[in-house]
Parts: C-alpha cells; sequence; structure tokens
C-alpha cells in the first residue's frame, strides 16, 4: 500500500518544436476533481520551473484552459478556463520567454490591456480588465492553446536559429521572472 494518498506531481513541460505545442485545445466541459488534481499540479509545476502562467497545451493536455501568477510571493494563482479575450486596447512590447521554449527570450508585440470572460476554477463566470505583465502573460497562455508560439512571431531566420540553439543547450535556464 502506498503510504501517502495526496502528492504534488511536476509535469513534464513540451519544448519546442515538439509538434504536441501545435494541437489546438477543446473547450474544457466539466470541472470535475481530475481537472481539479491537473491544475494543482500545474501550479507545483509552474512554480517549480519557475514560471508565472503555463496553458495546459505546454503539459500535453490539450484542453482550454491556463493558469498564472505573476505575483512576487506566489500567492495570486489565476485559473481560466475556457478564456476568450472580449476586448483589446493599446500596444505593449515585452521581452518574453517560454518554458516550452527554454533559454530564448525576445521581443513580442501584444495589446496591454485585454478584457476577458473565463471560468474560474470554482465554474464561475468572471469577466475581468487585465493590463501590463498579467495581459501579456494571458495572451500568450491563450496562443498556446490555439497552438501558437511566441517564436511564430519572429522571423524564419530567428527561429531557426532558437530551434538549433534549443537543440545545442536543452538545459540552459534562465533566472528571468518573464517565464510563460
Ligand atoms: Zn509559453
Amino acid at each position: 500500500m502506498q503510504g501517502r494518498i495526496f502528492i504534488m506531481t511536476i509535469l513534464k513541460i513540451l519544448e519546442f518544436p515538439d509538434p504536441k505545442l501545435r494541437i489546438k485545445a477543446v473547450p474544457v466541459e466539466i470541472i470535475d476533481d481530475a481537472l481539479q488534481i491537473i491544475i494543482d499540479n500545474m501550479f507545483e509545476t509552474m512554480y517549480a520551473a519557475p514560471g508565472i502562467g503555463l496553458a495546459a497545451t505546454q503539459v500535453d493536455i490539450h484542453r482550454r484552459f491556463l493558469i498564472a501568477d505573476i505575483s512576487a510571493e506566489k500567492n495570486e494563482p489565476y485559473v481560466l478556463i475556457n478564456p476568450k479575450i472580449t476586448k483589446k486596447n493599446g500596444l505593449e512590447v515585452t521581452e518574453e520567454g517560454c518554458l516550452s521554449v527554454p533559454g530564448y527570450f525576445d521581443s513580442v508585440e501584444r495589446a496591454d490591456s485585454i478584457c476577458v470572460s473565463y471560468l474560474d476554477r470554482q465554474g464561475n463566470q468572471q469577466e475581468e480588465e487585465m493590463t501590463g505583465l498579467l495581459a501579456v502573460c494571458v495572451q500568450h497562455e491563450i496562443d498556446h492553446l490555439e497552438g501558437k508560439l511566441f517564436v511564430d512571431y519572429l522571423s524564419e531566420a530567428k527561429r531557426q536559429k532558437v530551434r538549433k540553439k534549443l537543440h545545442k543547450s536543452r538545459k540552459l535556464q534562465s533566472d528571468s521572472s518573464i517565464m510563460l
């Protein structure tokens, strides 16, 4: 018999250019205990990485939900289930990184304010305006759910470079906090 009933699990994060990162996620239909466990494990995985956002796609679960926490104290967890951006405003260029593209950072232009509707982990409908880093993070993670990566915004030449670099140094880690 196992001595422990409940243990958190660090999930394996898929890395570019894994084709599974290109799978488009399907909507979540039931928020059940199994999903709650996956969400807890995703937080464990994201905090350990460390990162500030993680989409289900990145851990090979192809359903539409993501988690985020941009706080320094790691105490403002967000769970966005079936998120939809209903409004975008302004433009902001941020140096982004990605847990699925370790060791690579580049500037990406995104809206600096968004309105997003989603279900929280209790299944309650939420509508929220997000700005700054949280807005960038949520746009980055929603892209993952669509099978899109931040390196898709770069030129093909740059993407080739990323591929080569990742091939050479799989284990390269960065201590930047903007890992999504
Ligand atoms: Zn990412």
